[in-house]
C-alpha cells in the first residue's frame, strides 16, 4: 500500500493506492456519512458498501447537471445531514466531480473523501480538489476548488472496468509519463501485456507513479496559475477533437498527445524518433492518433473554444519525453501546421 499526502496550504490530502474497497469504513465514522455513487457501481459493488444512506446518480456524463446537484442536496437535507456529515464518492470521474461538487457547496461545505473506482479516476479526476457540473454543453462550468480528505484507489476495482473505460484512463497516465517521468514512459513500452491484463502488482505500479505525478503538480501550483497548466498537454486539441468527433476524453486526448508531439517537432524540441515512441505507445494501448475529422474542423472548434485568449493560445509541448513547457502560440502558426504539415 502506497501513500500519497498532497500537501496543500491549509490542509492536507492522501491518495491511497493499494487500499482495500472493504476498508473503506476505516476513514470516517459511519453514524453521519453519506454516500454518493453511480447505478453500475451499485450493481456490482453494493454487498460491499458501508452501512449508509446511498444516493444513486444515472451513469455518465449527463448527470453533471445543475439538476442532478439540486436533487442530491434535497436528498441530503431530507436525511438531516448537517456540516459534521461526510460524503463519500464510490465511482469514476463523473461521480468524483459530482460528489466534489455537492460536498464543497452543501451547506457551504462538509468533508468528503473518494473511491476512486475508474483508472481515470485514480490518476486523474480524484486527485486536485476540482469539482463541478456542465451548463449549456460548456464543460465543467460551474464548480471549485475543494481538496478530499482522501482517495482511495483499490486497483482490484479495475477488474470490472469495461475495456474503453480502461484504455480511456492510459491516454492520462501516458500524459503523466510524458511530463514528468521517462522512466515510466519506457516501463510502459515495456510492460503493455501486463498491464492490459491489469495485473494487480503492475496495476499499484502504475497508479501510484500517476498519481504522484498528478499531486506533485497540484502541490505545486493548487489553483493553475502556472505548472499545473502542464496537466493541459494533449487537450487543447483533444477537447476540440472532442467536441467534434463526439470520441472519448481519452481517445480525443491521444489524438491531442499525437498533434502536440509533431507540434514539438516542428519547433525542434522533440526528435522525429521520439514523436514515433509517442505514436506507438499509444497505438499499443488502442488509442487513436489521428482525428476522424479534418484540421480545418478541429481548429474552428478550438478558436471558438480559446477565443478569450486572443491571437495566441497556450499550448503545452513536449521537450523531449518526460518533459514538457507551456508556450504561447500563434493561431496562424497553429492553423498552418495543422491544415498543412502535421
Ligand atoms: P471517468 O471515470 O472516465 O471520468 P465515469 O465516471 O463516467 O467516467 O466512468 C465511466 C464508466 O465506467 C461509467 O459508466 C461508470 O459507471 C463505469 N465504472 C467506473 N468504475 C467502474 C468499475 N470499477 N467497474 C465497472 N464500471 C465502472
Ligand atoms: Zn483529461
Amino acid at each position: 500500500m502506497e501513500k500519497i499526502p498532497v500537501h496543500l496550504k491549509n490542509r492536507q490530502s492522501l491518495v491511497i493506492v493499494g487500499e482495500c474497497f472493504n476498508n473503506l469504513k476505516r476513514y470516517f465514522n459511519d453514524r453521519n456519512t453519506f454516500i454518493i455513487t453511480d447505478r453500475n457501481l451499485d450493481n456490482i459493488y453494493k454487498e460491499r458498501f458501508p452501512d449508509c444512506p446511498v444516493y444513486i446518480i444515472g451513469p455518465g456524463e449527463k448527470s453533471k447537471d445543475l439538476a442532478v446537484v439540486g436533487d442530491i442536496s434535497r436528498w441530503l437535507l431530507d436525511q438531516g445531514t448537517d456540516r459534521k456529515s461526510f460524503i463519500v464518492g464510490i465511482g469514476g470521474g463523473v461521480v468524483c466531480d459530482i460528489a466534489g461538487f455537492v460536498a464543497a457547496t452543501y451547506m457551504r461545505g462538509v468533508k468528503f473523501g473518494f473511491v476512486a473506482t475508474s483508472l481515470l479516476a485514480m490518476v486523474d479526476a480524484a486527485i486536485g480538489g476540482k469539482n463541478g457540473v456542465n451548463l449549456d454543453g460548456y464543460k465543467n462550468i460551474i464548480g471549485t476548488f475543494t481538496q478530499p480528505e482522501f482517495v482511495i484507489c483499490d486497483v482490484d476495482l479495475l477488474l470490472s472496468l469495461p475495456e474503453k473505460e480502461f484504455v480511456n484512463g492510459m491516454a492520462e497516465v501516458i500524459k503523466h509519463a510524458l511530463i514528468k517521468d521517462r522512466s515510466q514512459f519506457k516501463r510502459l513500452e515495456e510492460f503493455s501485456t501486463p498491464v492490459m491484463a491489469r495485473e494487480r502488482n503492475e496495476m499499484e505500479y502504475m497508479v501510484g507513479h500517476s498519481a504522484r505525478i498528478k499531486a506533485t503538480i497540484v502541490e505545486m501550483d493548487e489553483l493553475e496559475h502556472g505548472e499545473r497548466r502542464k496537466l493541459n498537454l494533449g487537450h487543447t486539441w483533444g477537447h476540440a477533437v472532442e467536441k467534434v468527433t463526439g470520441l472519448s476524453h481519452g481517445e480525443s486526448v491521444a489524438i491531442g498527445l499525437a498533434f502536440s508531439a509533431g507540434l514539438s517537432v516542428k519547433k525542434g524540441l522533440m526528435t522525429e524518433a521520439e514523436r514515433r515512441r509517442v505514436l506507438e505507445l499509444l497505438k499499443t494501448y488502442e488509442l487513436p492518433v489521428m482525428s476522424p475529422a479534418g484540421p480545418a474542423e478541429v481548429l474552428d472548434a478550438l478558436i471558438k473554444d480559446k477565443k478569450r485568449e486572443g491571437d495566441s493560445i497556450h499550448f503545452v509541448l513536449m521537450k523531449g519525453i518526460g518533459d514538457v513547457v507551456v508556450e504561447p502560440i500563434n493561431l496562424e502558426e497553429l492553423k498552418n501546421f495543422a491544415i498543412n504539415e502535421q
